[in-house]
């Protein structure tokens, strides 16, 4: 098996040289056990705040999807396809769980739909996690209305762009926060979000004023730090604010505290932070009604291609760097 390891503690940026790429002899599997090969590994935000609490040494952290080529194990058939915590590595040795430790305890593997139709890719963004991200932390924190005025960051990302489309499939005006033109044109002609802003080249206080002068009813933060500070600041009276994310603070460094007190009391704002894996009972009503709206063509979605394995850690510092438009992701 070929393994990313945590090697140095990530400074800044992570850089390379940070993870070493080793090559690992697999044992034969023992009864209750089974191997699988990693066809598609997940790159994602999080990995760089988790690996402030990871052990040096070890395998990096994240999901992948993988097909099992021999087994002992009659729930884990040769040939049956599962999205798993293995960390980055090509082949792994399980015996049907996983203990990515931190912070939500062991994740169960997660079986894939049958649908032959759906990429089997689709089950590290759209039809899993990500997908199930927004649809839960969502619907259920911001509980939108037809008629009222979401705000959503890091809108052009895996969460941020199914966020933004599940508020129009609801009747909701939809402001999406984005860092690049060819991103907030994305947003707008093909998802048809009603407003963008550039947060690089454009004032978000400024434009916030101009363009929702009826202020903001739900807010999904992907990213935390001075741009949420100045979201809330347009919240209306009883406004939801969902706390997915804090990319801006996933280095480690302290941050100022945002003075977000004085419009949290005025408006009596409810502002409330998740893991997803706490809607885990849930899991496949997210993916059952995720794909029915993709199979109607109210929900697109794109994938962010890195191929190679080995290219897996430039892969998520790309993503750090903001150059993925949807979710990004490694073919094996
Ligand atoms: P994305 O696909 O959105 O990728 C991250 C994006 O964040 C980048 O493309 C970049 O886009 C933007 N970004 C990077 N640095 C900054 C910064 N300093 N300020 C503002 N934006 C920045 O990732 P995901 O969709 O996978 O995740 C989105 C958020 O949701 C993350 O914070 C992630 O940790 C969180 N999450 C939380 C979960 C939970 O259970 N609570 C589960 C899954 C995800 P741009 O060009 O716009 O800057």
């Amino acid at each position: 098996a070929k393994v990313f390891v945590y090697d140095k503690r990530f400074d800044g940026l992570p850089k390379e040289g940070d993870l070493k790429l080793i090559e690992e002899e697999l044992l034969p599997i023992k009864d209750g056990e089974f191997l699988a090969e990693a066809l598609y590994i997940s790159v994602d935000p999080y990995m760089r705040y988790f690996a402030h609490i990871l052990p040096i040494g070890s395998t990096f952290v994240g999901q992948q999807i993988a097909v099992i080529t021999e087994s002992k194990n009659p729930d884990y058939p040769v040939g049956k396809y599962i999205a798993a915590c293995f960390g980055w590595r090509t082949h792994t040795i399980s015996n049907g769980t996983t203990d990515l430790a931190f912070p939500t305890g062991v994740v169960p593997i997660i079986p894939l739909p049958d649908d032959e139709e759906i990429p089997k890719s689709l089950g590290l963004g759209v039809l899993g996690m990500p997908g199930n991200t927004a649809y839960f932390g969502f619907l259920e924190l911001c509980q939108p209305k037809a008629g009222e005025t979401v705000v959503v960051t890091a809108a052009a990302g895996a969460v941020g762009s199914h966020v933004g489309q599940i508020a129009k499939i609801k009747g909701c005006i939809v402001i999406g926060i984005a860092g690049s033109d060819d991103k907030c044109n994305w947003l707008k002609n093909e998802l048809n979000f009603d407003h963008v802003v550039n947060y690089k080249t454009q004032d978000i206080d400024k434009t916030l004023t101009e363009i929702a002068p009826q202020g903001v009813d739900c807010y999904f933060d992907n990213v935390g730090g001075e741009i949420s500070s100045i979201i809330i600041d347009h919240m209306n009276l009883n406004g939801r604010i969902s706390v997915c994310g804090c990319i801006s603070g996933y280095d480690g460094k302290k941050q100022m505290s945002p003075n977000i007190q004085l419009p949290m009391i005025m408006k009596q704002l409810r502002m409330e932070g998740f893991i997803v894996y706490k809607w885990l009972d849930r899991w496949s009503e997210g993916i059952i009604q995720n794909w029915e709206w993709i199979k109607q063509g109210k929900l697109k979605y794109k994938e962010f291609v890195t191929n190679g394995f080995e290219n897996t850690f430039k892969a998520f510092i790309q993503l750090l760097q903001g150059e993925n438009v949807g979710k990004a992701i490694v073919k094996v």
